[in-house]
């Protein structure tokens, strides 16, 4: 079968316009998901720089993160770790509060849920501002992780999200990128 193309992968990405409110395009990844071979090329596409290299561990940020984060894992016969909003994991956590577009959120993990010196990949579907994945590489940091990349389908550019990543020397891999917000 032939690879799937960067050209499908955007074409199997919906865009909402005006969602969840006006002058916002929502790229929503679940027709992408429903899409056997666009999903398959997609995770394909983002372990490939790290196939057969160690990495202890997949984390993903909730909650498209664990979708993508579950098969990224599998395929580099890595770990799994959550990431997620504050309250819902049952043990002891750490903490990191992060800013929204109108106030602030905070998101946890599990103490335990890494080791000092692991290499990690972070994974979400999109991003934006890069409030989320830096608060996300923060925790990880934390506990003395080493984040080998932070991987993405989609790169909104503008508003410079990888830039900030990349500030902090976290690689970025992005399949595919759309202007605007
Ligand atoms: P940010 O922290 O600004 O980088 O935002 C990234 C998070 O918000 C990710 O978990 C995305 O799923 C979500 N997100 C932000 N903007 C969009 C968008 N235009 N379409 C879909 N999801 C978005």
């Amino acid at each position: 079968m032939e690879p799937v193309t960067l050209a499908e992968i955007r074409a199997a990405i919906r865009a909402i316009p005006d969602y969840p409110k006006p002058g916002i395009i929502f790229r929503d990844i679940t027709t992408l998901l429903g899409d056997a071979r666009a999903f398959r090329g997609v995770i394909d596409q983002l372990v490939e720089p790290w196939t057969g290299s160690a990495v202890a561990h997949v984390a993903g940020i909730e909650a498209r993160g664990f979708i993508l984060g579950g098969a990224l894992a599998h395929q580099l016969r890595a770990g799994f770790v959550p990431i997620r909003k504050k309250g819902k994991l049952p043990h002891a956590t750490v903490r990191v509060a992060y800013s929204l577009e109108y106030g602030l959120d905070e998101m946890e993990m599990h103490r335990d849920a890494v080791r000092p010196g692991e290499r990690i990949i972070l994974v979400d579907d999109l991003i934006a501002t890069g409030g989320t994945a830096t608060a996300a590489v923060k925790l990880l940091r934390s506990l003395g992780a080493q984040v080998v990349a932070a991987c993405f389908i989609v790169d909104l550019p503008e508003l410079k999200g990888s830039a900030r990543l990349a500030e902090l020397e976290v690689p970025v891999r992005a399949l595919v990128s759309f202007e605007g917000h």
